[in-house]
Parts: structure tokens; sequence; C-alpha cells
């Protein structure tokens, strides 16, 4: 980033120097517009929960309440507190990747047996598991793709206010390749919604889902991750119906 220029320091040869000042400038605007939308989304974020977390402890503090309305108020607060630290956690998973300062453990392993540790955690949710039979081992970080598998089954569960099973499959279709892909039978995505799908705090704002509560930093955290294995991320959807997403991995070489 440059400082202040002289302009009386140009004179008429300069018109290089005007035009790249002028893209310096340029991209200064737009860079300080990013930030400024970003800080409006994240002072959203932190307003929602800080409401609910104010009311509850004013509730609280009444004195007359009986033990079961304590546990209930309690509970609002763990759940706005939960929140708030996941939104922190998010966020600060999501610096350290773009700042090149996330730490990654790359070694070869079993993906089944992740999707499968990972899975666990879900019970009793109906999942479905689609593998092949031979299944390469994965180069990658194991814990930074359990992640991205946490955050793909959780929306799965989430937006599927149905309850269908979730499948969860494993294609080796491409060389050197290994895509793992979750599917529901849930609410969709709206067509005019997915473009931007992977942007930081990008939520559907359709009337179907306006009580599921979210960051919007899930997806563009899971693509960052999926790149920073190397491979690439995207889904397909169709709004009342359902959607896929997928990911791939490198095969870990073979000896
Ligand atoms: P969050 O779930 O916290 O809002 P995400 O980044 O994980 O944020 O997802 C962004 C948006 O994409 C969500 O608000 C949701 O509407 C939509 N979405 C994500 N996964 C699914 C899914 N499996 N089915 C339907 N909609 C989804």
């Amino acid at each position: 980033m440059s400082g202040y220029f002289p302009l009386d320091a140009l004179d008429g040869n300069d018109s290089g120097l005007v035009q790249a000042l002028f893209n310096e400038n340029q991209g200064l605007r737009e860079q300080i517009s990013h930030h400024t939308q970003l800080m409006q989304l994240l002072t959203h974020q932190l307003a929602t929960p800080l409401t609910a977390l104010n009311g509850s402890v004013q509730l609280l503090a009444e004195p007359d309440l009986n033990t079961e309305q304590r546990c209930e108020f309690l509970a609002v607060l763990e759940q706005q507190l939960a929140r708030l630290q996941s939104l922190l956690d998010d966020l600060i998973a999501l610096r350290n990747l773009e700042t090149g300062k996330f730490e990654t453990r790359v070694e070869d392993f079993a993906i089944a047996d992740l999707i499968q540790e990972v899975a666990a955690d879900f019970s009793p949710y109906p999942l479905v598991y689609q593998f092949p039979e031979e299944i390469p081992l994965v180069e990658g970080d194991r814990w930074q793709v359990s992640q991205v598998l946490v955050n793909l089954l959780s929306n799965a569960i989430k937006y599927s206010p149905n309850g269908q099973a979730v499948e969860i499959g494993i294609s080796t279709s491409q060389p050197g390749w290994i895509e793992v892909w979750v599917k529901d039978h849930g609410l969709g995505i709206p067509e005019a919604d997915q473009p931007y799908l992977f942007e930081r705090f990008y939520r559907v704002k359709h009337r179907d889902r306006q009580h599921i509560n979210g960051t919007g930093l899930g997806l563009s955290l899971c693509k960052r991750l999926v790149e920073n294995q190397r491979g690439s991320m995207g889904f397909e959807s169709t709004h009342g119906k359902g959607s896929r997403f997928y990911f791939t991995l490198p095969a870990a070489a073979s000896l």
C-alpha cells in the first residue's frame, strides 16, 4: 500500500503512473467496501445472540422463578453462548486459513473410516453409506477434512426438517482423486441464492428456513478447507427437493 503521492510531481509523460495510481485507488476502495460489508454482517450475527443472552439474564434475575423456568432460561443462555463460540471459532479458522497461519498436517488416511467416525456423532439420525469396495487412501489433513464433513452433515440434517435419511458416498471414478458427497432430501436451495452460497456470512433468506439458526460461515469455511487439501468443492440442488454437496481430495501416492 503506498502513502500520499505528491501530484505536482507528475508531468505529461506520467500517464502510466496515473493509471497505476488509479488502479490502486480502485483496489483500495473495493477492499474498504468489502470490509464494511463484512462488518455489517458480523454486527448482525453478534446482535441476535446478544439480544437473547440479555433477555435470559434479565429473566433469570427475577426472584420468584421456579426451578423449571430457571432451567429453561439457563438452556437459552447455554445455546446462545455456544452460538457465539462457534461464530468465533469459524472466524478464527477463516482468518488463519486466509493468512496462511492455519497449521496443516498432511498424512495418508482412510476416508471411509473418518466418515464413519464423524457420522457416529450424528446418531441416531438415519444415515446411508454408499462406499465402493476399494478406496485408495487420501492425502490431507485428517482433522481439517473432519471439519468439512461435520459442516456438510450438520447442514444436511439441519435443512432436512422432514427428517429424511441423508446419504454419504465416495466416488473413485476420477483417477488420482477421491470424491466425497453428502446428499439430502431436505429444503434444497433456491436458484437465485446458489451463486452466493460459498460467500462469507451468506444465508438463504427464504421463509422455509426462517427459524433455522446459523452464521453463514460454514460453507465458506468448508470450501477453503477443501482447497487447502488441493481439492475443490461444489453442489447441485433443487429447491424443495434436496441438495448434494461434494468435494474432492487427492489420492495418496501409491508406493
Ligand atoms: P448456515 O447454515 O450457518 O447459515 P452455511 O454457510 O453452512 O451457513 O450455509 C449457507 C446457506 O446455505 C444456509 O443459510 C442455507 O440456507 C443453505 N444451505 C447450506 N446447506 C444446505 C443444505 N444441505 N440444504 C439446504 N440449504 C442449505
